[in-house]
């Protein structure tokens, strides 16, 4: 269950928590036309950051626009909303969910002009996505039987809420199988992400990671680590794998704002060789990890304090 805090932001101001309704008759919950980010707050030893916040209202307002729908507001007005949400709340490390949708006003599956667009902004305290064991042990995934939305339906560099139906049905099919997550197959079988997560493999000392082409949502979170890894000398390849790949690879691992980055143990109950986070899997968490606990340099200005300096 989510842990309660005071305020949610919403269209541009404080509001209770318990007061961020929504009518029944909202267009987004009948037709998914919602948009929104997952983004993670980090306590870091010079104070709490949001990380890569401007990129992700930016990723808000461009998912948006896939469905022409225009946010009231700038990237750069949500970023200080996400920052005054942490603040109003006292948070330091928490997850944010900024959601714009299109609000209460038509019931035709396009909108009348003039039905609301309406954006909330909740933080809120949330550890390890797959479980805190998941972070040393890895976990145990499988390919579901669901494949991953073909080019030109859904398209998954939206962040809409109704893509989230195939998540569903790959998340849920993996978890009554017993297993933690499943992975999709793009429509030519190929491999594709999580249910929200990408996925690298590594093979031969080389990181391999699916394709915006197959059907990925190009996280921010896989961004992130192909560049620490190139700034590792790591080499990096973003190609088509084959389905096999999965069971030759040496270490496989997820990434995503929830997950963080997550090392898998097996999939389709084959272990990978390294059987959990490997050496190139551990030298990427420590790195990760390290940009929050001061041990990695930010090349990039990704931590963006909460605090005006
Ligand atoms: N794929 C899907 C389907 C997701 O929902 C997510 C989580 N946003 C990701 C990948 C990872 O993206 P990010 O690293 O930007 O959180």
């Amino acid at each position: 269950s989510i842990q309660q805090v005071d305020h949610i932001w919403r269209n541009g101001a404080l509001i209770p928590w318990a007061d961020a309704q929504v009518h029944v008759l909202s267009h987004a919950l009948h037709y998914g036309t919602s948009f929104f980010e997952g983004i993670r707050s980090y306590d870091t030893p010079s104070g709490p950051v949001v990380f890569r916040l401007t990129d992700h209202v930016k990723r808000l307002v461009d998912s948006a626009r896939i469905y022409s729908v225009d946010l009231p507001y700038s990237p750069a007005e949500l970023a200080e909303a996400c920052k005054q949400v942490l603040r109003a709340n006292k948070l330091g490390s928490a997850y944010l969910r900024p959601v714009s949708f299109i609000g209460y006003g038509s019931i035709g599956v396009v909108p009348a002009k003039d039905t609301p667009i309406d954006t909330y902004i909740a933080a809120f305290p949330w550890g390890a996505y797959l479980g805190e064991e998941a972070r040393t042990k890895g976990v145990d995934v499988c390919v579901s039987s669901w494949n991953r939305m073909a080019p030109n339906t859904a398209p998954t560099a939206a962040k809409a809420g109704g893509n989230y139906l195939s998540s569903y049905l790959i998340s849920r099919e993996a978890k009554s199988r017993g297993y933690a997550e499943g992975i999709g197959l793009d429509v030519d079988g190929r491999l594709s992400e999580g249910a929200g997560e990408n996925l690298f493999l590594i093979k031969d000392g080389k990181l391999m990671t699916p394709p915006a082409s197959s059907s990925i949502l190009q996280g921010i979170t896989r961004d992130s680590v192909i560049r620490l890894a190139k700034r590792e000398g790591l080499e990096v390849v973003e190609q088509a794998l084959p389905r096999e790949m999965l069971y030759l690879c040496d270490e496989a691992f997820f990434t995503g704002t929830a997950a963080e980055v997550t090392p898998i143990r097996s999939i389709d109950d084959k272990t990978t060789r390294a059987a959990g986070a490997g050496p190139i899997t551990r030298l990427i968490m420590d790195r990760f990890f390290g940009l929050f606990e001061g041990r990695t340099q930010d090349d990039w200005g990704w931590l963006e304090p909460v605090h005006a300096q």
